[in-house]
């Protein structure tokens, strides 16, 4: 939000998504039409220790802090009662047009930090607020802490800084001090307050009011979409409706990306609006408007971080790389982003891996680290900058104010909001945070275990209770090689990009071990495919740059080799730590990537005659036929036959360098039983190197990896050697600490604690097939088809099918 005519906000507060399951249900609700999954009450999740506790602690001891009358002096003032309190500085000063929308912002943070902890600390503050304002509002319901005639200046057309906007905060607060603390009086004081929201609104012609609605007004309109579910007062949707503004929601409903030029965080709350209407009325075009909104900023607006927006404007879809500034991703747009995205699944939860995806992006991101660690009060970014050479910056106590501090006091108190979602027996596992969820009614108490992200695991273990769930655990599209154990059993198929299900009866003491692997990945941005941000998983790395303020984005000339601490690399001099982790020194999430070849190759042997034989990738790794290596009949077309004696195939150098997850699959027929021979070695030396043996000196084959030499090696050991005289289909996958070994497209071995892998060895220069590192090795006699080479570990289906269709 900034300070011009178009400048802000967002939307009200997490309690928004809790209409249906107050903690205190005042009256009846109408039930959400369109809705099949439901968020639990932040009374129900404890947060454990882990970064959201502490974030969390911080903006706590921030909200105990805050002098409750110096918030209310402008209110006061304003409406004809005296106060001796200092006022406030910033965006809350007594000459500043947006004054007020503080307040709305605490009492969400102070009802959510309430719920979260049972702290009646809180709980008597916000009773302070809400009374205190009560005493402000005008006969006619107005309460503000500017003058009326700042709405006859909207109205007007005249210049003044988004009134609306405010009032939404202020209202948004009072909805969820009244939803998370049972309060009366905010309700009444809310009422009254949309009672005058409908009556000056009723007065203008529809023209007027769109034209009003050129100016930011926050998410008015889904607040009052909350309030008619809530109190089934049908002038509440009527008036809601006033806030429909058609230049924005007419594309969006044709599916139309218009959003170039338009102030980015005014137009996200029309789409949480726009979700709220489909729920409280059925109307489909709310529906598709909020879809269609979501798919548009996600899929072509947004950075690696979560964040969309420079310079607080949409740019022209997908300019990532071209935008990069000291003003990139306001952090209330995050904020909105998040409730918009949870709405959506509560609408299409069939759809939710791909929402919560973006939800984890957002959070872990952008949003956790946008909260200044050194500051006991929470202190809060702004924007988040992402040019090369940019660092964050902090609000402070009393003289900042911005609408971003105002929804990092939400944000920082509602992180048990999206953790787990329900609808009957089911249960959604979203999110990999120390927690505990008491499952209201049904006497089950579940705890995850998690340090994740700096582990790629975490455990739920049913604590109290028994009865039947169909447990659905996200399994983040990033994940290959996920694994689900229920009391150490694998069980299911972790797809990426799903949920797993489990449904079954449970009982006290059960537990389920989530197994998510995290690879190294370089994300290219849409106009530029060599500039690109790393990241470990889901979690974006930035570059620490010191002091340094970088002119330029940085070269990433080789993949970044891990350090041994979870979450960090180095390139070069230079470490990458967690984003989220970056404070206090300037950074580079983007990096010029000069080497962008992908590491797969794919070789079928299909040539009739000479020493080289074609990468059918496209990209390039050409291979050579060493030694005297001839033709034979293939799996398909040809292959290539082996004569044990000299012959082997070359791969190019490099060509699994920096690989942090891979997969080796081909087809081979052993015409001969020899130890030590190689399907595949590729190394520097005896060193380092990896390889696959049809036999060992133990009789059974193996795939080793290692570093170190010999003493060093870890493996895979097959329960029998490979066949000989019939073609064998042979993989090996690798991805986090988990290798399995595949024999005609089933996994016959598996070792889930392999800490090497191809990215911990020096670029490796001797890739050969059927040739070992070792000179005293002899030779492969065979014949080998289809060789492939994947940066990625393929599944356990994907293997089957490579077998199954003779690939
Ligand atoms: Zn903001």
């Amino acid at each position: 939000m900034r300070f011009n005519r178009r400048t802000v906000l967002i939307a009200g507060a997490a309690g928004a998504a809790g209409v249906l399951l107050p903690s205190v249900p005042a009256r009846a609700a109408r039930p959400d039409f369109g809705v099949s999954a439901y968020p639990f009450p932040l009374t129900a999740v404890r947060i454990g220790a882990g970064p959201f506790l502490d974030n969390a602690g911080r903006t706590q001891t921030y909200l105990r802090f805050l002098n409750a009358d110096r918030l209310l002096h402008m209110f006061r003032v304003t409406n004809g009662l005296s106060s001796a309190a200092t006022p406030c500085g910033g965006w809350e000063s007594p000459s500043t047009e947006l004054r007020g929308h503080s307040i709305g912002h605490v009492l969400s943070g102070l009802a959510q930090a309430y719920a979260s902890t049972g702290d009646t600390t809180y709980q008597a503050k916000g009773d302070y607020l809400v009374a205190q304002l009560a005493l402000c509002q005008r006969p006619n319901g107005f309460l503000s802490a500017y003058p009326e005639s700042f709405i006859d200046r909207v109205e007007t057309g005249q210049q003044v800084w988004a009134p609306y906007y405010t009032l939404h905060k202020i209202v948004q607060g009072l909805l969820d001090w009244h939803l998370l603390t049972g309060s009366s009086q905010a309700l009444t004081v809310l009422e009254r307050k949309a009672a005058w929201v409908q009556a000056r609104n009723s007065r203008l012609t529809h023209a007027q009011r769109q034209q009003m609605l050129r100016v930011e007004f926050g998410g008015i309109g889904e607040t009052l979409f909350n309030l008619y579910q809530l109190t089934e007062d049908p002038v509440h949707l009527f008036t809601a409706q006033y806030f429909d503004h058609a230049q924005v929601l007419d594309p969006l409903a044709a599916n139309v990306d218009s959003l170039a030029g338009f102030h980015a965080n005014t137009q996200i709350p029309k789409a949480i609006a726009a979700i709220r209407g489909f729920h409280a009325t059925g109307d489909t075009r709310y529906r598709d408007i909020a879809v269609n909104f979501w798919n548009f900023v996600v899929r072509q607006h947004s950075y690696a971080i979560g964040g969309n927006s420079n310079g607080e404007y949409f740019q022209a879809p997908n300019r990532i790389a071209s935008e990069l500034s000291d003003t990139t991703c306001e952090c209330c747009n995050t904020y909105n982003m998040l409730k918009l995205t949870r709405q959506l699944f509560f609408t299409d939860p069939a759809r939710g891996a791909e929402f919560m995806d973006f939800f984890e992006k957002g959070l872990y991101n952008h949003l956790l680290g946008a909260q200044n660690p050194s500051s006991a009060h929470g202190h809060h970014s702004y924007y988040v900058p992402l040019r090369a050479g940019g660092i964050k910056t902090y609000s402070n106590d009393y003289d900042n104010f911005t609408c971003c501090h105002g929804t990092g006091m939400e944000t920082n108190t509602k992180f048990g909001d999206s953790i787990y979602f329900f609808n009957g027996n089911t249960l959604y596992v979203n999110l990999f945070v120390q927690s505990t969820l008491s499952w209201p009614g049904r006497g089950l108490t579940i705890r995850q275990d998690t340090t994740y992200p700096e582990s790629p695991s975490s455990r739920l273990t049913v604590t109290a209770g028994s009865g039947a769930i169909d447990l659905r655990i996200r399994i983040p599209s990033w994940a290959g090689g996920a694994q689900v154990r229920v009391n150490g059993t694998v069980t299911g198929t972790a797809t990426p990009g799903s949920y797993l299900a489990i449904n079954r009866t449970w009982t006290t003491g059960d537990v389920v071990d989530i197994s998510l692997p995290m690879a190294l990945t370089l994300e290219p941005t849409p106009d530029n495919p060599s500039v690109r941000a790393v990241k470990h998983g889901p979690i974006v790395l930035a570059g620490q740059f010191g002091t340094s303020n970088l002119t330029a984005l940085p070269t990433l000339s080789s993949t970044p080799q891990p350090t041994g601490t979870p979450l960090e690399y180095t390139a070069g001099s230079v470490l990458l730590r967690p984003f989220y982790k970056t404070h206090g020194q300037r950074y580079s999430v983007y990096w010029n990537v000069t080497s962008t070849t992908p590491r797969e190759a794919r070789y079928l042997f299909d040539e009739s005659s000479g020493t080289t034989t074609a990468d059918a990738t496209g990209n390039g790794w050409t291979a050579s036929l060493v030694g005297g290596v001839t033709r034979t009949a293939g799996r398909s077309g040809n292959a290539v036959l082996l004569n044990g004696a000299s012959g082997y195939v070359s791969l190019p150098a490099g060509i699994l360098s920096g690989v942090t997850a891979f997969t080796i699959a081909t087809w081979v027929r052993l015409d001969a039983a020899a130890s030590w021979t190689r399907v595949f070695d590729f190394g520097t030396g005896t060193g380092a190197y990896l390889f696959l043996t049809p036999r060992s000196s133990s009789g059974t084959a193996r795939y080793a990896i290692s570093s170190g030499g010999s003493g060093a090696e870890q493996r895979i050991n097959a329960p029998a050697a490979l066949p000989t005289g019939a073609w064998t289909h042979v993989a090996v996958t690798h991805t986090g600490n988990l290798g399995v070994l595949y024999v005609n497209g089933a996994e016959v071995a598996r070792n889930t604690a392999l800490t090497v892998r191809p990215s911990s060895l020096p670029s490796t220069t001797q890739n050969w097939i059927g040739r070992s590192q070792y000179g005293s090795d002899p030779y492969l006699t065979a014949a080998v088809d289809s060789f492939r080479i994947h940066s990625r570990a393929l599944t356990a289906a994907e293997v089957a099918q490579l077998h199954a269709t003779g690939q």
